[in-house]
């Protein structure tokens, strides 16, 4: 007789998929446009989060659900700006599963939401496997990082729509190659749009800000 195996792993991903639909239609319906903000710690997601509030709270509702290990430190960060936003701590848990997501979406405004923000698990290994219901996905990296990142996560790049490339403003301290690390980039996902951009000092911010300020328009009249 044969005998069928199911490998945990795929079991896993096949429910959160599941789930992930769930949350995708529940979102669609309110149209709220939802981004998945990937990158590893340090690289400036909560700040990049709240550049984007200051610069389209005027013309959207926004959201924001933090994943962190511990803590509600970034939360705080939000909170102080006068957006909802709800913390997640997945106690030890590398990323956010699409199931995470139920009691996060219950618990924030949603018919008053055009745009809603998922930080996740500061992590390149494993997030990008666990669809949450997410529109986009945004994969922040920064210049201290090095321009071969890339090559060492290869899925967190090919599994995103738009890269972002914080800290530019540090480039002239740094070893790091521009013309390289788009190269790279491009190879592993010929399609990425990569915008170069600093939170300390505000240059490119504007270019991918019209981008996002672009598809939550979309979405919301669409
Ligand atoms: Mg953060
Ligand atoms: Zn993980």
């Amino acid at each position: 007789m044969s005998i069928k195996i199911i490998k945990v792993n795929e079991a896993i991903l096949g429910a959160n998929e599941n789930q992930a639909e769930i949350n995708r239609k529940r979102l669609d319906e309110k149209r709220v446009f939802t981004v998945n903000v990937l990158a590893s710690p340090g690289a400036g997601k909560t700040s990049t989060i709240i550049q984007a509030i200051h610069a389209l709270k005027d013309k959207f509702g926004i959201g924001v659900i933090e994943g962190d290990v511990a803590s509600a430190v970034d939360a705080s960060r939000i909170h102080a700006v006068g957006m909802p936003v709800v913390q997640i701590n997945t106690a030890g848990g590398c990323h956010l599963d699409a199931n995470m997501m139920v009691p996060a979406l219950d618990s924030l405004p949603l018919d008053d939401i055009d745009l809603l923000f998922i930080e996740n698990v500061g992590n390149l290994i494993c997030p990008n496997a666990f669809s949450l219901g997410e529109d986009t996905r945004l994969l922040i990296a920064s210049t201290p990082e090095g321009d071969d990142k890339p090559y060492k996560y290869p899925a967190m790049f090919t599994d995103t729509d738009v890269i972002l490339l914080n800290k530019i403003d540090l480039k002239p301290y740094l070893d790091f190659n521009l013309d390289a690390f788009e190269k790279i980039v491009h190879e592993l996902n010929p399609d990425a749009v990569i915008y170069p951009y600093s939170c300390t000092t505000g240059e490119g911010v504007a270019d991918w800000i019209a981008w996002l300020e672009a598809a939550v328009n979309a979405k919301k009249n669409g």
